[in-house]
């Protein structure tokens, strides 16, 4: 934690991908890739490099295959398989959209479900699947190079509903429940307290609720820019001015002064005690006792009890570590606007791959895929962030 490392920025990928970019790099991604059996091509091809392509019979790697074709012949004994069952690749239909995916994430290009949806002609569905389980492949690669933080931090974000969302709530009441379960669970387990950095495994979270009707993929249209049609305030932080919203992120899960308020947000004294103001008139901040301040949903936090422990981790972050968590929110507000609790993991896993060009540089996620388990599509239904999630930190 007191290791030495730079800020995001410094190594940031691309900006949030403007068309005429991304009509270029599409361009020269089919140039590279023509077609679905140049794509099959490039997955032996960097499967055989990797040792992975052997006979599920008799683990020979003498096999032979046609040219674009997944059907793998054993040379030895004479079975054949197929070169995409039982991995990562598993349930893909045609490879060119999970390629360019990686390909582009490559390259730092970050793009939303929808925006990928229009460029590779693919399905909402489908894209937003590509998506989460190539973040999921990504989280699996998050080792001692990250912190383990409170979601909490980044609950500016969560204005999109999910199934965990409870009925008629604000999204972010999310973020309050599984606040309030993992104090619980803490309270149950370690009796001591908190146990902060080794408690958040990227993976399916123990809270878990099956009974929801309506699926992630519905909820994810307000991606695609539906927003305005979800119920139960969802647009509110929306609302803020850009400075209104930086005042809200700094306030993220603490109390501040407004000295430190001031020097942290570079306002002048007069301007921001104006958007303080405002922010307090539409209920988003309270004032405390000494000219400090506190976003209401924190504080509603803070006074429920359970969550106590909870506030206190948030007030405990060192400058970096809040400095990370300041990146990370611009970067997903940026490109995907506003997300739901339930995949804020997925997204800094996605924030890891764009900002870290060392470590996810051109064939790097491939690999990672390549040698990851397969991922079904109800594990990405089922999937819940962790209450610590895991943040990277940019070396
Ligand atoms: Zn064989």
């Amino acid at each position: 934690m007191d290791k030495q490392y730079q800020l995001p920025g410094q190594t940031a990928g691309l900006q949030p991908a403007s068309e005429s970019l991304l009509a270029v790099l599409w361009q020269q991604f089919k140039r590279e890739f023509p077609s679905p059996e140049h794509c099959l091509e490039e997955l032996c091809r960097r499967a055989t490099q990797d040792g992975i392509i052997k006979c599920r019979h008799c683990g020979s790697q003498e096999v032979d295959r046609e040219f674009g074709k997944r059907v793998i012949v054993c040379r030895r004994c004479r079975q054949n398989y197929s070169l995409t069952a039982g991995t990562f690749f598993h349930h893909m239909r045609l490879p060119q959209p999970w390629l360019a995916a990686i390909w582009l994430m490559e390259r730092g290009v970050s793009l939303s479900s929808a925006q990928f949806e229009k460029l590779a002609g693919v399905a909402y569905a489908t894209a937003w699947h590509i998506h989460n389980k190539l973040t999921i492949v990504i989280q699996g690669e998050m080792t001692d190079e990250s912190l383990a933080l409170p979601s909490s931090l980044f609950s500016a974000l969560f204005c999109k509903r999910s199934r965990e969302t409870p009925a008629r709530s604000h999204p972010r009441t999310e973020e309050e429940e599984i606040a309030a379960s993992a104090t619980g669970k803490q309270e149950c387990n370690h009796s001591s307290g908190l146990n902060l950095p080794n408690l958040a495994s990227p993976g399916l979270s123990p809270f878990n609720r099956q009974s929801a009707s309506t699926t992630d993929v519905d909820q994810d249209l307000a991606e695609a820019g539906l927003l305005s049609a979800q119920p139960g305030g969802a647009m509110d932080w929306l609302q803020m001015s850009d400075e209104e919203r930086r005042i809200n992120d700094l306030l993220a899960g603490q109390e501040l002064h407004f000295d430190v308020l001031c020097a942290r947000s570079g306002m002048p004294a007069g301007q921001l005690s104006a958007h303080l103001t405002m922010l307090e008139l539409a209920g988003h901040v309270r004032r405390l006792v000494g000219d400090s301040y506190v976003r209401a949903v924190d504080d509603k936090l803070g006074t429920s009890g359970a969550t106590g422990a909870h506030n206190a981790v948030c007030r405990g972050l060192t400058h970096e570590a809040e400095m990370l968590v300041a990146c990370a929110i611009k970067f997903v507000r940026e490109h995907y606007h506003g997300i739901s609790r339930k995949y804020v993991q997925n997204y800094l896993a996605g924030y890891w791959c764009h900002v870290d060009r060392r470590r996810w540089q051109l064939g790097s996620l491939l690999q990672a895929c390549l040698h990851s388990r397969p991922i079904g599509d109800d594990e990405i239904r089922h999937y819940v962030s962790p209450a610590l999630v895991r943040i990277p930190l940019c070396l």
